[in-house]
């Protein structure tokens, strides 16, 4: 089959991750494409990666000026964070704050659902001029000394020095690559919901986690507000069937035990999972010609949400790498640019699926002294605040993000 254009980069899967190296890649001025499996307007599952910290909102404000603040303006601020242990309020704090049309300053976070995160961010790309292939599952990566053969399911080839895959958790590139995920997967199952709010009637804006909800049958359960509606996690236990809490009349059983029961009619997702705490073996091939990002490289539990605020990282530090190899003299210094980019995330990766295992570890009370030593903190924390505030943190792992990056993007 006749060989197609040839591009310096191309961008396996437009998720918010592909999205985003598109983007970079364009205000780059390097020439590349972004290929995409689904067809345009796919519909996409859930509202996902509601919480974006300031740091990705900075990240992508610097990459298109006003894209961060226009998902700042389109996201909301809860004010108040909640703790709850079996019924009981160990941790409460207001920090007053709703207001995320500052056009000066970037929030400390916003939330709003996946699909209008990736609506911007395609937004941008277009006025940008990104460009685009629907519909195109890649099926088959060739990688040379020289560069890469990219071949989709019907049979096109594409050239390109450099692929970044962002194709998501079951990966084509990383598997043609000869990459592999390494890592445990959760051993409790967790159903996650999401339900459209009554604007008319809204509940206040707070993010709440019970410990053991007295209504839930002593299941964890957390409510998340997002611009629009609300996102509930309900831990499930061992030898709960999920089919029971996830089919309609399972969720009328148990929602208006926790919730208004008019949200029970207000359900537009429900999934279940057992989360993979996963990081590739190496985020580049051997030849230094593939480098992967977002949930092609990794994938982690989404307590303390690191999934797409490190995913944007990845791919910003995967456009910066190429964008060195490109201008290198020699072998080794291309070389050295894409690894350099490969080894930031991957150890950017262990050290957020880390973080996630010990937020896990937390909530899951899966040992006798961790369930102990909750037990002490909430039986202490009205006359002890920090053991109040090692309750509300615990879920989330630690708030520390991983070692600084080594260059600007
Ligand atoms: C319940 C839940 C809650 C979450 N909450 C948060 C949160 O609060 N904050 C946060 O940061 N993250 C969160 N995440 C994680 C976040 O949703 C992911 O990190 C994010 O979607 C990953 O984006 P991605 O672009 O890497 O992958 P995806 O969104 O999976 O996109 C991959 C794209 O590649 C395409 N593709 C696949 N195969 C091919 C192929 N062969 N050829 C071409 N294209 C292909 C797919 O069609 C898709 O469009 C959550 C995830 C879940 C499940």
């Amino acid at each position: 089959m006749e060989k197609r254009k040839k591009y310096d980069v191309i961008v396996v899967g437009a998720g918010p991750v592909g999205l985003v190296a598109g983007l970079a890649l364009k205000q780059k001025g390097i020439s590349s494409i972004v290929m995409e499996a689904e067809p345009f307007g796919r519909p996409r599952p859930g509202s996902r990666a509601i919480y974006l910290h300031n740091a990705t909102l900075t990240h992508l404000e610097e990459t298109v000026k006003g894209l961060g603040f226009t998902l700042a303006r389109n996201g909301i601020i809860w004010p108040i964070n909640r703790t709850v242990y079996k019924g009981k309020e160990v941790y409460v704090r207001n920090y007053g704050i709703t207001d995320n049309n500052d056009p000066t300053q970037l929030p400390h976070f916003t939330s709003l659902h996946q699909d209008e995160i990736e609506k911007h961010l395609y937004k941008a790309c277009m006025d940008a001029g990104v460009e685009f292939i629907w519909d195109s599952p890649a099926s088959k990566l060739e990688i040379y000394d020289q560069g890469t053969v990219l071949t989709t399911a019907s049979g096109e080839t594409w050239e390109a020095q450099y692929v970044i895959g962002c194709d998501g958790a079951r990966s084509v590139v990383r598997e043609q690559a000869g990459l592999v995920f390494e890592g445990p997967r959760t051993a409790d199952t967790f159903l996650v919901l999401d339900v459209k709010e009554d604007e008319e009637n809204p509940m206040p804006l707070e993010r709440t986690f019970h410990y053991q909800h007295p209504a839930t049958g002593g299941r964890n359960i957390m409510f998340v507000p997002f611009k629009g509606g609300w996102r509930v996690d309900l831990q499930l236990l061992e030898g709960d069937n999920p089919d029971d809490f996830t089919s309609m009349e399972g969720i009328k059983q148990w929602l208006p035990k926790v919730l208004d029961p008019k949200y029970a009619e207000r359900v537009t997702w429900v999934s279940t999972y057992r989360f993979h705490q996963v990081v590739a073996n190496s985020l580049t091939d051997e030849k230094c010609r593939v480098l992967l990002a977002g949930e092609a490289a990794h994938l982690f539990a989404p307590f303390g949400a690191r999934g797409l605020n490190s995913g944007v990282p990845d791919a910003l530090k995967a456009v910066s790498g190429i964008e060195r190899a490109l201008q290198a003299v020699t072998e080794g210094e291309r070389r050295e640019a894409i690894s350099l980019a490969a080894k930031e995330r991957y150890i950017a990766a262990n050290w957020n699926r880390d973080c996630s295992t010990t937020a896990l570890h937390h909530l899951q009370g899966d040992s006798p002294e961790m369930n102990l030593k909750r037990e002490l903190a909430a039986s202490l924390a009205s006359v002890v605040p920090r053991l109040g505030r090692w309750l509300e943190e615990g879920p989330y792992g630690p708030k520390f993000g991983p070692p600084e990056l080594t260059t600007k993007y």
